[in-house]
């Protein structure tokens, strides 16, 4: 079934104006949206260099500093960035899904990684290796300009992160957190514990399951052995913080005018979601 285009209360409450354009897609095939962008005859050269992968959830794919031996485009798979500090446990900073790619700083001349990278949903996703991603940017005139776009968006999710980070309330924050994981995720069912919320959002374990629970309670959420099951995801976008329609909005500044529509899956549950960020 096909998801609707809805708009989050902060958005339609808010002086920034939300423009429901995205048209609907069927999730299947599976494809990534930056790829998507490249004129026909570029993306199939494109594709011709890519390897399938299947990633395994929990599995590493960098830390920061290593150098990056391979760059991932997800399909359906979805990866985590993290900064360790400390002695704390990573605090996630970002999410990676069929949106975007892994790899993206070798365009900068830089060629390792930024922040630790392991795999949160398990999945497919397109691989080639850091050699020929480099040969496709000099190759590929259209490749260049699509992944500077997609890091001006991520810098700007990465301010969104930092200023929600300092000024929401762990709920608005963690629904946040479910509803980006939910576009990403192949269904309505997320495989999470709340010792892996605590350690994505960077609080305690038991601040998370009092948020978990006041989510259940009000029907938003189901939540059993590491199961989370989406419930009302229209329910989740009226009770989030602004910042989850910001980051929509400052993905699709950029790649609204892409060839093939983005993102959300379409999952069982009844209500509709926005595109991907
Ligand atoms: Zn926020």
């Amino acid at each position: 079934m096909l998801a609707l285009i809805t708009v989050p209360r902060a958005v339609r409450s808010g002086s920034t104006p939300w423009e429901p354009t995205l048209p609907k897609r069927s999730p299947e095939p599976a494809s990534n949206r930056l790829i998507d962008c490249l004129p026909e005859l570029q993306r199939q050269e494109f594709l011709s260099e890519c390897r399938p992968a299947e990633l395994q959830f929990g599995q590493p794919l960098g830390l920061p500093g290593d150098p990056i031996k391979k760059v991932y485009f997800p399909l359906t798979a979805f990866i985590s960035r993290v900064t360790p500090i400390d002695r704390h446990p990573p605090l996630e900073v970002g999410l990676i899904g069929n949106e975007g790619m892994l790899g993206e700083t070798l365009w900068l001349g830089q060629d390792r990684h930024p922040t630790q990278v392991l795999v949160q949903g398990s999945g497919t996703a397109l691989e080639m290796s850091t050699a020929q991603f480099l040969r496709q940017l000099k190759a590929n005139p259209s490749l260049a300009p699509i992944v500077s776009r997609y890091l001006f968006v991520l810098i700007e999710h990465l301010a969104q992160n930092a200023a929600c980070h300092a000024f929401h309330e762990l709920r608005e924050r963690l629904v946040r957190w479910l509803l980006m994981t939910h576009d990403r995720a192949p269904g309505d069912h997320l495989e999470l514990t709340h010792q892996f919320l605590s350690d994505m959002l960077g609080v305690r374990r038991s601040a998370v399951t009092i948020a978990a629970s006041d989510l259940q309670y009000r029907g938003l959420i189901r939540y059993a052995r590491g199961h989370i099951q989406i419930l009302s995801r229209a329910g989740l976008e009226e009770i989030t913080c602004e910042c989850y329609a910001a980051s929509v909005q400052a993905y699709e500044r950029q790649f609204s005018d892409a060839p093939v529509p983005l993102c959300g899956h379409a999952g069982n549950s009844t209500d509709s979601r926005p595109a991907a960020v």
